[in-house]
């Protein structure tokens, strides 16, 4: 077992034990279907875990292809982690059944694609997003599709945006927060922010580590703290150079609980008064956006982040599998016994919300 997977797992289990976390799941619906084939029929979510129905906006797989080519490229510590997290189709429908969740829109983590060359990478970009199609044609109801783009070639990436939406059906796009220490503000990408505004997808941006992490990392694991520096960063960009102004239809979802940025969000507005006239409204560019709780929300960030939007705003996000099992359900735990959220507010971050932006995985898929 790795470092940082004993380290979630043992954090969960605080978080569990300190809640009281005493009753076993309920069994699945349908034992016995780890044998068989992963499919619809085979698998239904358990009812009463606090997580039932939620739609995950924020989960990851890891193909056979996707895990080698990190390891051919010396990535198998992604972002100074001790290891890939294992991941199966079979484990992550394990997870969502016993923990409620309904459905789980996939997408690749960092380090994304910085494998080799940009022919490399665009190649690799196709191969699993192919693959995260094909996981989605088996499971329809379970799984939804965030592609990935083979940033920073732009003229690339809006090729995968038309191949992705048109061949694929992919829900949306997910998004690092930085390519090869571009952010995603800068004026290359504009071309592939319009055609995302033109086709109003949503949008999921996802931590990476930034160029100068080797100086400022102190040494420990990037997601600890980098991660979430770099996605107040590349957010504060997007709406300091008027993306989220100019490109009203793209649906971001910000991870983590808005990072760094519900406590930032003044200070990033008082200096955009001093930086172009009229000044970005930068408060409303925050509103405007989407927040997935994963991680650690509870009990401090989710506060925080009440503050800055409405809860129609929120959205339930595992980070699973690089968060483990455990903490995937403390969060659950926590996110029901919590006080800042009314039962409806709950619902609506587990699941109602995430259904407007993905019609298609509402309501069990019956919709
Ligand atoms: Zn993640």
């Amino acid at each position: 077992m790795t470092t940082r997977r004993r380290t979630l797992i043992g954090m969960g289990a605080l978080a569990a034990n300190a809640l009281s976390l005493g009753q076993a799941p309920q069994a699945r619906a349908t034992e016995g279907a780890e044998s068989g084939p992963a499919n619809d029929e085979s698998r239904t979510a358990t009812a009463d875990f606090p997580l039932a129905r939620a739609i995950d906006v924020h989960a990851h797989y890891i193909t056979p292809t996707y895990r080698q080519a990190l390891i051919d490229a010396g990535l198998d510590q992604p972002d100074g982690m001790s290891a890939i997290p294992a991941w199966s189709v079979d484990g992550a429908l394990e997870l969502m059944d016993s923990t409620g969740i309904a459905a789980a829109l996939l997408s690749v983590s960092s380090p994304g694609f910085a494998v080799g060359d940009h022919h490399t990478a665009r190649a690799l970009v196709r191969q699993v997003n192919e693959e995260g199609a094909a996981l989605v044609k088996a499971n329809p109801t379970r799984f939804g599709l965030l592609a990935s783009l083979p940033l920073p070639d732009a003229d690339a990436a809006v090729e995968e945006v038309a191949h992705v939406f048109d061949v694929l059906k992919a829900d949306g796009i997910s998004l690092e927060t930085n390519y090869e220490g571009t952010y995603l503000g800068d004026p290359s990408f504009r071309p592939v922010l319009a055609e995302l505004n033109e086709r109003q997808a949503v949008v999921h941006l996802h931590p990476t580590s930034p160029a100068c992490w080797e100086a400022t990392a102190l040494g420990r694991a990037r997601p600890m703290i980098e991660f979430l520096f770099d996605t107040t960063r590349t957010v504060t960009q997007l709406i300091l150079d008027r993306v989220v102004e100019n490109y009203p239809d793209i649906r971001f979802i910000v991870p983590h609980a808005g990072a760094a940025l519900p406590v930032l969000a003044d200070r990033i507005a008082a200096f955009a008064l001093t930086e172009s006239t009229p000044p970005v409204d930068v408060i409303g560019a925050l509103k405007r956006l989407h927040y997935d709780v994963a991680g650690f929300a509870l009990p401090r960030a989710l506060p925080a982040l009440l503050h800055l939007v409405d809860t129609e705003r929120l959205l339930y996000g595992s980070d699973y599998p690089f968060t483990a099992e455990a903490a995937v359900k403390a969060l659950g735990v926590r996110l029901a016994a919590t006080d800042v959220l009314t039962a409806q507010q709950r619902q609506r971050v587990l699941s109602g919300n995430a259904a407007r932006l993905f019609p298609r995985l509402a309501d069990g898929g019956n919709s």
